[in-house]
């Protein structure tokens, strides 16, 4: 029974809430678990060495530096950006809020591209924004010409693209983005969680006077989901509007430091996303020859389909393999994700549903 029913003479929250759920992925207890994204690989022992020292020397007393300059300074750097130019947040979910907070809100709309990542329409929906939902084709590719007349047609404030997708690991061609870009009367974001994963950038078509922003995070590749920092890249006068949304002093001063630090260790960064991207070739392999519909993904997961879904699901389990169940969500029908882990997990994956399969 919800609170609602319990508590009717109690204080009603919004009545758009009623309807919505979050988006929560099982916590299970599992030996196996690649069913959330992460990094498999835990960030390297330098960092952690680092930020130690770092941790000593913390005014904990004081307030963090509210601009968070010295983090923005290290992202501007590993991105040839001026740090005007990049905005930080508690996780990319929270950049993706500020975007709905200050260009969403009553009486505007974004644009999704379906199926995609669902906290795009979730997020937009918690800060009063309009949502339409646009379809993919059924090989979830975007339709130029059907992508421009939603644009012309909804006239959204945001428009949502994410590339690699998630769920469905896709990249976006980088004329597809700029078409969007070109179409498009309001802001373009480009969600690039799984950026590094993937063979070109959007970040390269930032610029002054485009209404482009891209959105990263902390939690994939740089194996610092625990962490909650995402930020993003986009024209200078669009970071300062954000600024006008995020709270005082959002960023607290550890999570500055650990997020200025990690980017010193760039070089390990990489050598985990060659490992995880040739991993992902060897998983994808090995779903194919056990007969399983993939989607080719630039992504640290894949998306596939078993003949039974829910029956592949619940065997994985008890093989203690978590993955993620997206069969009921809408247009993925039967499929299931899996987060490309580190090797012998990825021998458990594959020898788990060989047994589950037989
Ligand atoms: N965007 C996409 C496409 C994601 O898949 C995720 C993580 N599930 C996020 C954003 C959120 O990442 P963060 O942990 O930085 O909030």
């Amino acid at each position: 029974m919800t609170s609602e029913r319990l508590h009717r003479d109690w204080p009603q929250p919004r009545a758009d809430l009623s309807l919505r759920e979050g988006y929560h992925s099982a916590q299970v207890a599992v030996e196996v678990r690649l069913n959330t994204n992460e990094s498999p690989f835990p960030p390297p022992d330098g960092w952690r060495l680092a930020l130690i020292d770092e941790l000593a020397a913390l005014d904990f007393h004081r307030y963090p530096d509210r601009a968070a300059w010295g983090l923005r300074k290290a992202l501007a750097d590993l991105h040839g950006v001026v740090p005007e130019a990049v905005f930080c947040a508690n996780g990319s979910n929270e950049v993706l809020q500020s975007v709905c907070l200050a260009y969403g809100g009553p009486g505007r709309r974004v644009v999704t591209f379906e199926p995609t990542y669902a906290l795009h329409s979730h997020i937009a929906h918690l800060t009063g924004t309009g949502v339409v939902e646009a379809d993919r084709r059924e090989d979830f590719t975007l339709d130029p010409e059907a992508v421009a007349s939603t644009l012309a047609d909804a006239k959204p404030a945001i428009a949502f693209l994410c590339s690699p997708n998630n769920p469905t690991g896709l990249l976006e061609d980088r004329a597809i983005v700029e078409s969007v870009l070109a179409a498009a009367p309001g802001l373009v974001v480009v969600d690039e969680a799984y950026g590094q994963f993937a063979d070109w950038s959007a970040i390269d078509l930032v610029g002054d006077e485009r209404p482009l922003v891209v959105t990263r995070t902390y939690s994939k590749t740089w194996a610092l989901a625990g962490l909650r920092l995402g930020y993003l890249i986009g024209p200078p006068s669009v970071v300062e509007v954000l600024e006008r949304v995020a709270l005082p002093y959002h960023l607290d001063a550890l999570k500055q430091a650990a997020g200025r630090l990690a980017v010193r260790f760039t070089d390990e960064m990489e050598n985990r996303v060659a490992v995880i991207v040739s991993e992902r070739a060897r998983l994808l392999a090995g779903l194919d020859r056990l007969g399983m519909t993939t989607w080719p993904s630039q992504a640290n997961f894949i998306l596939w389909r078993p003949a039974d879904a829910a029956a592949v699901w619940r065997g994985l389990l008890e093989h203690s393999v978590l993955v993620r169940d997206c069969s009921t969500w809408p247009r993925l029908a039967g499929c299931l994700r899996v987060t490309v882990g580190t090797p012998a997990e990825n021998d458990r994956f594959l020898s788990a549903l060989t047994e589950v399969l037989a």
